[in-house]
């Protein structure tokens, strides 16, 4: 704990300092916590605050609890929070993406020549009144969803699926690990969808004029995935790069974390060679979504979006996530 509150006393001193000691080794939690510090910048706080600071905390304990057994537990009685408490209004984030989710949590979708493709479903109790009613207020007609893409079966993400695959006939893509999981769920809020499309690494998903690229991420879930689709800025194309799996909530297991860094290298070497400069997540506390959404509405002519972040800062991104993985690993280790 000494070492996640030294780290804690740096960041609240400002970014971008180091400790006034001498520089902890590389290949030292202390060191890797510092990399990942360097590398967060001001673009990423929360992310650094999340994997370095505090990492033993689960970041979607809720979403993760579910019984996934087969039956033999008693389900887990839901508490629904209040309404006020993560109710947000829909934004048009870009040209051909809008953003429908909670406070806390992400959903997207993303319009084509064809229809719609959703991106990743919240909780059960906020898919109606943000992706269904958020679409309609949005002048968007949930009719028009063909495809809705989970990143990984948890609950903040995945319990809109049956409610889109039902009222809509909408397909719903999912890793094939995470399929088996929630297939076996029976508390699973929303009901389970059926079994649908299993995505594979690379696959390429078209709806009329646009495709979605598929990569594999293991780590936060074994079937977690990770996107790469073009979006329209007033007009002008830019690559997006949404990492489907944040926080550490895996069995906390050396190889559990190599299997997260591979990930995280991996993707942000697709999202480098796709030339993404956009990057989006599917919890605000790691890209700020729902802050930036608000900001959209100041945004002056000629000025970025506050979402396209560049190339070099999803880079950064994926840096801390490892360096703090790295970190975690160690801290394991008891080093
Ligand atoms: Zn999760």
């Amino acid at each position: 704990m000494k070492k996640h509150f030294g780290a804690a006393l740096v960041v609240a001193a400002g970014f971008g300092l180091v400790a006034a000691d001498a520089a902890p080794s590389a290949d030292s939690a202390d060191g890797h916590i510092a990399a990942a510090q360097k590398a967060a910048g001001t673009d990423f706080p929360g992310t650094l605050a999340r994997l370095c600071i505090q990492p033993a905390d689960g970041a979607d304990a809720q979403a993760s609890r579910r019984n996934a057994a087969g039956g033999a537990a008693k389900p887990v009685a839901r508490v629904i929070p209040d309404r006020a408490t993560w109710y947000a209004a829909p934004v048009q984030v870009f040209d051909n993406l809008y953003w429908v989710g909670t406070k806390v949590h992400s959903s997207r979708a993303l319009r084509t020549s064809a229809g719609i493709i959703i991106i990743d479903t919240l909780y059960n109790y906020a898919a109606e009144p943000e992706i269904v009613e958020g679409l309609k207020t949005l002048g968007l007609n949930p009719a028009d969803i063909k495809y809705v893409i989970i990143s990984h079966g948890h609950g903040d993400h995945d319990e809109g699926a049956k409610l889109l695959q039902d009222k809509y006939g909408a397909h719903i893509v999912m890793g094939a690990p995470d399929w088996d999981s929630i297939i076996k769920s029976n508390n699973m809020a929303g009901g389970v969808p059926r079994r649908d499309m299993t995505a594979t690494d690379g696959q390429k998903l078209t709806l009329g004029d646009t495709t979605v690229t598929i990569i594999t991420t293991p780590g936060h879930t074994p079937g977690t995935l990770s996107l790469l689709f073009p979006v329209k800025d007033r007009g002008k194309t830019l690559i997006a790069a949404y990492s489907g799996g944040t926080a550490f909530n895996f069995p906390r297991d050396p190889s559990h974390f190599d299997i997260y860094i591979n990930s995280a290298e991996k993707f942000a070497r697709a999202a480098r060679a796709a030339g993404a400069t956009v990057f989006l997540t599917n919890h605000s506390e790691f890209d700020e979504a729902y802050m930036k959404g608000r900001m959209l509405a100041a945004r002056k002519p000629g000025e970025a979006s506050p979402f396209a972040v560049g190339g070099d800062a999803i880079q950064r991104y994926f840096t801390v996530t490892a360096e703090c993985a790295e970190a975690e690993k160690l801290h394991l280790k008891g080093s």
